[in-house]
């Protein structure tokens, strides 16, 4: 079947009643899509700025702004003063009277001075947001939108570096990138205005082309670098600028004011609770007007077992949803480094060159390993804006995509603020929309009636949680991947690897290796992070335990408003009841399907068709002291030809005498018959050699009694074999290397062959092959190899 494609802004949105922003609550500054408009009255600070985000809110609208933070500002003409040298001469200008002022003169000089730069920053913030003349019609797709302010020469330009092809295949077959990959391709190592792909330098370097394929690259580029905002506001400028919704804060500011000049009183909790859910009636009724902008989700978490409060997208921003035509797939596309929102608290919304082609190329190799994970469709690099960290580093954006963005510390925000409604608005979308429990009810009238028997979902969302995030980690363990940060914030709802910082992959295998810099104390090594699993998936049954309760009470979910009605005493008693009865069973339920999926996929992994009740204890614990110490991937690859060795030599159970030599040659390699050495022991300390060398080769006898027991044929496991072993492994010092040879000279095509490796993991990489030179051969072989294995110069969260 031939997909039809689009432009990255007229991708088809999933329909209006399956949206994240028609379902769930907004920020009460951001209450609608117009919110991002620029009008007169409105305050754009306030949705950059840290602040809690209330009245039961999942999410704020918001347009992406990568700017350095605190905002410079630089002049809009050649020979004016930016914003803050002119605040700065006002301050410091005596006007002649200064000596004659009285102190409290003074202050208020300085004051007015003051309010006179914030008023300029709101204007000049301004600039840089949708104009209300810019709006629309509608329309199916999103309009693109550069303010005034973006097409400045100071706005940083960016530089396209990577589209991921397995992205484009697997999720978006219908997004048309242009020629993306081939201007990649032709601009490697090339430096000038020609090598960016988007923004000022790009808008210089004019080209005559204007070509659909052109067109579609650089819309795309402008899209992912955060410049061009995508949006469908519908109305005229002048209906606008009166819209009270419009512009951020504006209506929000205005009540705030009559409730501090006494003019009306503001509403109870419960008022404006009933207010809410109301609203959000009428807005999944109209479909929201179909309207559309982008926006940052609330959340909270543990941030390594300590409670941390509000947290939220701090430097993310979904674009859109869109469905993969081929499989119905629902994708949310993300920006990570677009700027400030709400949720960034003291940090500048930016993300590093360095931690975003990390994120882009893991989140492809774990796709290609089969291990749930966000993906990433592109990484663009924005040279002229620097990020200070532990050095200055240029500034990156990656364009990442998941069915849903939604945390465990999105159920944790409300439960700490006491929001039941909304953690019943958010259960019931997460239930019906992303985890496809159709029968689930979402919403409806607010009614003192006894409500009708609404189906239960909390039991089953939890269970949902738990059972994908079981088959994640237990995956990760059988890859020796380590996320470095398992807060409840980073864990997805969905169960898919979410939030890539410090992750490493297991180079020499150490049960407790740590990969993350900032986790001193080891809470997240390697081998604790089921445990953290669990402790995870607690304070999700904590923060929904009430749910839970009601529903075991009531034998159904609970109805709109009717969380509202209840007394705190009983809330807590819907939490007894739930603790009593179920959060054994859940945390039992994790265990067992995540030990169930670790013994299949490290079976699958050593050949094996079938899974023993004792194969952990006899052979999967065994082999983890065996591989003490040694390259964890390369000698479970190298495995691979053991099977094939046994069927050549003839190898049967019944021989013993025959089996132990054929041990011995796999084990110590057997060089007349071209039989390669297995098990190096040259890598380990002379005096553990002897042992650790008798216990491999143990462990080997009883894999290869093992392997004869199945009785496959040899040639077909190694096959099998070699397409659950990788012979390509996404190591640190490889992330590394790609991200500074693209810092320094541009170099997206040494980008292009680790994607291609990563997402490729199983070929036999660095073998001879036609059509490969042998320099392309020696380096495939250099990325495939150890390096310099991870001890060190661990990076770190939030780079
Ligand atoms: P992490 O553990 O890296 O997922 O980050 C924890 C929280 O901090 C999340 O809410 C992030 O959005 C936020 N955050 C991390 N780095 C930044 C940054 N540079 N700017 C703004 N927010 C950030
Ligand atoms: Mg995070």
């Amino acid at each position: 079947m031939k997909i039809k494609t689009y432009d990255v802004l007229n991708l088809p949105l999933v329909p209006a009643s399956e949206r994240l922003t028609v379902n769930l609550l907004a920020d009460p500054v951001t209450p609608e899509p117009r919110s991002i408009v620029s009008v007169s009255g409105s305050s754009p600070s306030l949705v950059r700025r840290a602040r809690p985000v209330g009245q039961g809110a999942h999410f704020s609208f918001l347009s992406t702004l990568p700017l350095s933070f605190p905002y410079e500002f630089p002049p809009e003409q050649e020979g004016e003063l930016a914003l803050g040298e002119r605040h700065q001469q006002e301050l410091e200008r005596d006007d002649g009277d200064e000596a004659q002022l009285t102190e409290q003169q003074k202050k208020e000089k300085v004051e007015q001075a003051h309010k006179r730069r914030m008023q300029e920053v709101e204007q000049m913030l301004q600039r840089y947001e949708v104009q209300p003349s810019e709006a629309g019609a509608g329309g199916d797709g999103l309009q693109g939108h550069v303010p005034p302010r973006r097409k400045h020469q100071h706005f940083p330009s960016a530089r396209l570096l990577g589209v991921s092809p397995a992205v484009l295949r697997d999720c978006l077959p219908h997004l048309d990138v242009g020629d993306a990959l081939e201007w990649i391709k032709k601009n490697n190592k090339s430096a000038g205005p020609s090598s960016y792909s988007s923004g000022p330098m790009a808008d210089a370097a004019t080209t005559t082309d204007v070509s659909p394929e052109v067109a579609a690259r650089k819309t795309l580029s402008d899209f992912v670098a955060g410049r061009l905002i995508g949006a469908r506001i519908v109305g005229d400028a002048s209906t606008l600028e009166a819209d009270e919704r419009a512009g951020y804060g504006t209506k929000y500011m205005r009540l705030r004011e009559k409730i501090i000049k006494g003019e009306v009183v503001d509403e109870s909790t419960e008022a404006r609770t009933l207010r809410r859910l109301d609203e959000l009636e009428q807005k999944r009724a109209s479909g929201a007007g179909g309207e559309y902008a982008p926006w940052s989700l609330c959340y909270a978490g543990h941030q390594f077992g300590v409670w941390a409060g509000q947290l939220g997208d701090g430097r993310a921003f979904t674009l859109m949803e869109t469905k993969n035509p081929a499989t119905g797939e629902r994708w949310e596309i993300q920006l990570k480094g677009a700027g400030r929102t709400p949720y960034s608290r003291f940090a500048d919304g930016l993300a590093t060159l360095t931690s975003s082609v990390r994120e882009f190329l893991c989140s492809e190799a774990m796709a290609a390993l089969g291990i749930p994970t966000s993906r990433a469709l592109a990484v663009v690099a924005l040279p002229e804006l620097k990020v200070v960290r532990e050095r200055l580093n240029v500034a990156a954006i990656t364009t990442r995509m998941c069915p849903s963005w939604l945390r465990i510390g999105s159920f944790q925000i409300h439960s700490s603020r006491g929001e039941w409604e909304s953690s019943r608005i958010l259960g019931e979308y997460v239930s019906h929309d992303i985890f496809g429990f159709t029968d689930v009810v979402k919403g409806g009238a607010v009614s003192s009636e006894q409500a009708e028997k609404r189906p239960m979902w909390a039991r089953r969302m939890v269970q949902e949680v738990a059972t994908r995030n079981a088959r994640t980690f237990a995956l990760w363990q059988v890859y020796g991947f380590m996320h470095g940060v398992l807060n409840t914030d980073n864990i997805a709802l969905t169960g898919h690897t979410i939030d890539y910082g410090p992750y490493a992959f297991m180079d020499l295998y150490d049960e407790g290796q740590i990969c993350n810099h900032s986790d001193g104390e080891g809470r997240y090594a390697y081998r604790l992070q089921p445990t953290m699993g669990v402790f995870a998936l607690r304070e999700l049954l904590n923060a929904v335990a009430p749910l839970v309760g009601f529903e075991i009470e009531h034998d159904r979910a609970p109805a709109p408003g009717e969380l509202l009605r209840a007394s705190d005493s009983q809330i807590d008693e819907w939490r007894e009841l739930c603790s009593d009865d179920f959060s054994e069973s859940l945390e039992a339920l994790f265990t067992s399907t995540l030990l169930e999926h670790w013994k299949q996929a490290y079976c699958a992994r050593l050949g094996l068709a079938t899974v023993r009740a004792d194969d952990k204890t006899a052979l999967i614990d065994p082999l983890s002291d065996v591989l003490g110490d040694l390259d964890f991937s390369s000698t479970l690859r190298s495995l691979v030809r053991f099977p094939a060795l046994l069927k050549a030599r003839g190898a049967s159970t019944d021989d013993e005498d025959r089996l132990i030599k054929i041990v011995d040659a796999f084990f110590a390699g057997d060089r007349d018959a071209g039989v390669e050495v297995w098990y190096d022991a040259t890598v380990l300390p002379e005096y553990a050699r002897e042992p650790k060398e008798k216990q491999a080769r143990a462990w080997l006898l009883s894999y290869a009694r093992r392997l004869l027991a199945e009785a496959r044929d040899g040639d077909e496991v190694a096959r099998e074999m070699k397409t659950r072993n990788p012979r390509f492994v996404l190591r640190n010092w490889v992330t590394n290397e790609v991200a500074d040879r693209l810092e320094k000279h541009n170099d997206t095509d040494a980008l292009a062959l680790v994607l291609e490796m990563a997402t490729h993991p199983f070929r036999d990489w660095g073998l001879p092959r036609d059509g490969k030179s042998p320099d392309e051969v020696a380096e495939e072989a250099r990325l495939c190899s150890l390096g310099r294995p991870l001890t060190g110069n661990l990076p770190s969260c939030s780079s």
